[in-house]
């Protein structure tokens, strides 16, 4: 974690610290659970859509602290968002992660994972509870793993 710079490093360790909306939503429209086997983070994602409208959304799991941070992060970001936006914040945030995208200041505390994409063991936790998102958005029941991200990782490089 030393190499993730100062204001960064300490927005990633307080969420990793005290995640926010870290509780089991019981009124949820949705689910998916994800798992990254390659770190061993889980988590269980909730979101209630009212409408078209992420109205609410809290995650419960176990995992490292940017895996922590990036969920806890995600529910802060997208409580109030459409799924058209949820679903663009997705594709911002894999480009930012996997480098594609530089920090830019519209992307709010998204950039705090900026630091990531130099760290490709890292990306899949950032990434977790975003793809765990698209399976909820999907209505996909099945658990969201992260390793369907393998041969688009590699393509990049
Ligand atoms: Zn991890």
């Amino acid at each position: 974690m030393a190499d993730l710079t100062g204001l960064y490093q300490e927005v990633i360790l307080d969420h990793s610290k005290r995640p926010r909306n870290f509780r089991v939503l019981d009124d949820a429209t949705a689910r998916a659970e994800g798992y990254n086997p390659l770190c061993g983070d889980r988590l269980t994602l909730y979101v209630r859509l009212e409408g078209d409208k992420i109205s609410d959304i809290a995650f419960k799991g176990s995992g490292c602290a940017i895996s922590t941070a990036s969920a806890s992060i995600l529910t802060e970001t997208l409580k109030g968002k459409t799924r058209v936006e949820a679903e663009a914040l997705f594709e911002t945030f894999h480009d930012l992660v996997t480098g594609k995208l530089g920090a830019r200041d519209n992307l709010g505390k998204l950039a705090v994972f900026s630091g990531v994409s130099e760290f490709p063991a890292r990306v899949k936790c950032a990434t977790l509870s975003w793809h765990t998102l698209k399976s909820v958005l999907a209505g996909d029941t099945a658990p969201a793993t992260t390793e369907t991200e393998d041969a688009e990782d590699q393509a990049a490089r």
